[in-house]
């Protein structure tokens, strides 16, 4: 079940902020303690405001020997409320909080920024779902006008079905979502769903999302990331990109394949808490950056047989791999862009 918060802990600084004024209303009954220090009320179902006075349009980590990422991501909300058995948060983030950085000036001028630096492709689903709290925050709304008469696209990757409040699905500004906004599902089959995901959205809900977006003119993508080696199957994986032709009733954008792999700290994590997890299962080696990543013929057998079903079911999708270097793209029978 989706846990709602009961609880918001406000940096006094702010306080005076719209986007603190839009949480306020949308969780109106919920407690409110409004301090110099968010740090020092920790607490389950609450959600942190924290002024933010760094950066909030970020690059990605390059991953050595990868095709350089054009995407730059926009730092607004650190956590997530699905939490996913494999999610690599847990290493990243030293607490469980959900905490969202406030200070929209500051967040908009550095976006423009990256704009007029040419950037093209901006996410807010780098440190949290970006869709899961997004009907409160209103993040999507308030970013997307900033891109118009650029060539840039925000891309909001999820696993929720939350789309009825997004600009176009909601019937305002159907022009400008687009030209500019694109969601990005990740997608699994419904047994991988139901032990890996229980709290995100089911397979059909996600489905269901995907049709209303693409009813209201909006372009989406997928993400087959991670693919978990215990679950690897690639029937029922056939039938799932099935399944989005027939109910979408459009292609993707593209379509991103990643196999599982665990940043350090994740592995060791997720043994302490699940020793017995499945999305353990596997042969897990040590690569340059520190991270566990399936033994590298394992991985490029799985590219392969998926990008062949892409290839059959979508021939005109792009495929990318997410976080492997060219010679593995290569092996899988890929070519990497010069820039993805
Ligand atoms: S949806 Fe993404 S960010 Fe949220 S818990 Fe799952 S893996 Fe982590």
């Amino acid at each position: 079940m989706i846990p709602v918060f009961t609880r918001l802990i406000i940096d006094r600084r702010a306080l005076d902020d719209p986007l603190t004024g839009r949480i306020r209303s949308s969780l109106s009954g919920a407690e409110e303690i409004v301090t110099g220090d968010v740090s020092s009320h920790p607490g389950p179902a609450t959600l942190v405001l924290k002024f933010h006075e760094g950066r909030f349009v970020k690059d990605f980590p390059v991953t050595p020997g990868a095709p350089p990422c054009g995407e730059k991501y926009i730092a607004a909300l650190q956590g997530c409320i699905y939490n996913c058995s494999y999610c690599y948060l847990r290493s990243y983030l030293s607490h469980s909080t959900i905490t969202l950085l406030v200070n929209s000036g500051k967040m908009e001028s550095d976006i423009r920024e990256a704009l007029d630096a040419g950037t093209v492709r901006l996410t807010t689903g780098e440190l949290s779902d970006s869709l899961a709290l997004d009907h409160i925050t209103g993040l999507t709304s308030s970013i997307l006008p900033l891109l118009e008469g650029t060539s840039a696209v925000i891309e909001a990757r999820t696993k929720s079905a939350s789309v009825d409040h997004l600009p176009g699905v909601n019937g305002s500004d159907a022009e400008l979502a687009g030209k500019h906004l694109l969601v990005t599902w990740t997608l699994s089959p419904p047994k991988t769903i139901a032990s890996e995901e229980p709290i995100a959205a089911s397979l059909d809900e996600r489905l269901g999302a995907i049709s209303k977006v693409r009813s209201a003119g909006i372009a989406f993508a997928l993400r087959l990331d991670p693919i978990i080696p215990h679950y690897w199957d690639a029937g029922s994986y056939r039938d799932l990109l099935q399944r989005v032709k027939d109910e979408a009733g459009d292609a993707p954008r593209r379509i991103e394949l990643g196999v599982l792999r665990f940043p350090p700290g994740l592995i060791e994590s997720v043994r302490q808490d699940s020793p017995y997890s499945p999305i353990l299962q596997g042969e897990y080696v040590r690569d340059r950056e520190g991270k566990m990543r399936l033994y590298r013929p394992m991985r490029v057998k799985i590219y392969r047989e998926a990008a062949d079903m892409i290839r059959e079911i979508f021939p005109q999708t792009g495929i990318e791999l997410s976080q492997e270097d060219r010679t593995v793209w290569e092996d899988a029978g890929l070519e990497p862009p010069v820039v993805c």
